[in-house]
């Protein structure tokens, strides 16, 4: 067998297949391989035709059938399997061979993985693939890690076959080791918050005005006309105008209302608990999700907990449609600026050293969270790449200064009515605990010396104190 693939893909089912038909149609030499053999030849039955393939039963076949240095993507399901298809081909590969794992890898087992191989001399690029099926195919937002050497041959490959915007790939080197696999993971997260504000603002539409889908789906698709624009939002528009051919009621009417989660919004919400780093948004959403499929409680609930709510009284149609806009906006500033600090803590954390404006440049195009705002992340990043937090860029402080009215008489309308809206609720407390002078926190470390003897810090003075609470109260410097 001739090495003469310039790149190999192994895991053949709907992303992997797709990725390699990627590389195939951009003029890539393709080895492609899959555990099963029916999904490789299946891929050159059906897509042959795309480009130059090199199919191979065995593993084996499939190393040596690629050019040195290898580059092996691996887009098998993600935890042991990943784990199983890098055993079996590691001793197969060479000093400066490059495997990427383009799956949804948890960060710490892509950690693991590159040090692991790194003492092998085998390069691991934890790769975050963003897209779906149709990104993969036709181009998806690309998030490499890994040694930066790596990029160097690796890089030019994933910048071809990824999204366009403006002429701009949608791709580029992350950071070392997990970096990669830890940008889409908060790219996953501040995925579901997009998506819970988004059902936010449907229910608010659909109890406020008593508005249909089809009529909501159409303030949705207005909505993407502005600065909301973004591929969710416009796929919101079509769901929602989408009639059930079964039933000939509106299709978001007929889908039983419990949200599935594959696990990417807890990680990033377990990290942000290690980190310490607030991501409110993202949170209300991976517990919203949860509350979703709370069965038996919301079974034991509904019906019996007392509401004690009022009606809505929406006398100025349009203007609560734009307070709802503002209020969705705003809050989706602040899950995005939560997830750019999470980012930061991590980088720090980690020494990964990542460019925030870089990450929302290549989130751009070809991945779920796609939008036109994401232009102003980079320039905010851009005027200051040390922006300790997005909301004070001057831009976002405009924005969100102009929307705080709505926002406020929508979470508080909201929630007189009884409607939950968890994440922009959540998002106006963070943008009011983060712009308070003073947080009540003083009393907490209060109790906090009181009960544990923990110690506080004085505003007038430097040093840390406790007072004697049982004794006679005095202080003392710890
Ligand atoms: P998947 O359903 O996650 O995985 C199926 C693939 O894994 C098949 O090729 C299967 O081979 C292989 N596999 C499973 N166990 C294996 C083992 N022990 N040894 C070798 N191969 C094994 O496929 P997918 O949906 O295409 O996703 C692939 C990866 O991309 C996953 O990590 C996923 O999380 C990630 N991802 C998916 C999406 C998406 O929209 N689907 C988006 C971004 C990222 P056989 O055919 O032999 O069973």
């Amino acid at each position: 067998m001739s090495a003469r693939a310039q790149i190999g893909v192994t895991g053949l089912a709907v992303m992997g297949r797709n990725l390699a038909r990627n590389f195939a149609r951009h003029g890539y030499t393709t080895a492609v391989h899959n555990r099963s053999y029916a999904k490789t030849e299946s891929l050159i039955a059906d897509h042959g035709s795309d480009g130059d393939f090199i199919p191979s039963e065995s593993m084996a076949d499939f190393v040596a059938s690629i050019e040195r240095p290898r580059k092996v993507v691996v887009m098998v399901k993600a935890g042991g399997p990943t784990d199983a298809v890098i055993a079996e081909l590691v001793p197969l590969l060479e000093q400066g061979d490059i495997i990427i794992d383009a799956g949804n890898a948890h960060f710490p087992d892509t950690r693991r993985r590159e040090a692991e191989l790194k003492e092998k001399g085998i390069h691991f690029v934890g790769t975050g693939v963003s897209g779906g099926e149709e990104g993969a195919l036709n181009g998806p937002s690309i998030m490499p890690g890994g040694a930066p050497e790596s990029y160097e041959t690796l890089g030019p490959i994933l910048e071809d076959i990824s999204a366009k915007v403006d002429g701009v790939p949608c791709c580029t080197y992350v950071g070392p080791d997990g970096a990669g696999h830890f940008v889409k993971m908060v790219h996953n997260g501040i995925e579901y918050a997009d998506m819970q504000l988004i059902a936010e603002a449907y229910d608010l539409l659909k109890q406020g005005l008593g508005a249909s889908a089809q009529e909501i789906g159409e303030i949705f698709a207005e909505w993407n006309k502005g600065d909301l624009e973004s591929f969710l939002i416009e796929i919101t528009a079509d769901v929602l105008q989408h009639v059930d051919a079964e039933t000939g009621k509106a299709f978001v009417d007929i889908v039983l209302d419990r949200a599935e989660q594959k696990g990417t919004g807890r990680w990033t919400v377990q990290n942000a608990l290690d980190l310490g780093v607030p991501i409110t948004g993202i949170a209300e959403a991976t517990f919203a999700r949860a509350l979703s499929g709370s069965v038996p409680q919301r079974a034991a609930a509904v019906g019996v907990l007392p509401a004690e709510a009022g009606s809505w009284e929406i006398t100025d149609r349009d203007a609560f449609i734009e307070d709802v806009r503002r209020a969705l906006y705003s809050s989706k500033v602040v899950a995005y600026s939560q997830g750019f600090d999470q980012i930061a803590a991590a980088s720090e954390e980690f020494g990964w050293d990542i460019d925030r404006g870089a990450m929302a440049r290549i989130w751009r195009g070809g991945c779920i969270i796609r939008a036109r705002f994401l232009n102003r992340i980079t320039e905010a990043y851009e005027r200051d790449e040390n922006l300790p937090l997005l909301l004070a860029d001057p831009y976002f402080t405009k924005v969100v200064g102009e929307g705080v009215a709505s926002w406020r008489r929508i979470v508080s309308q909201a929630a007189l009515n009884g409607v939950p809206t968890p994440a922009f609720s959540s998002s106006l407390a963070y943008y009011d605990g983060v712009r308070a002078e003073r947080l009540p926190a003083s009393l907490i470390q209060a109790q906090r010396d009181f009960f544990g003897a923990h110690t506080y810090q004085r505003v007038d003075k430097p040093g840390v104190f406790h007072t004697e609470w049982t004794r006679d109260r005095s202080e003392t410097e710890a």
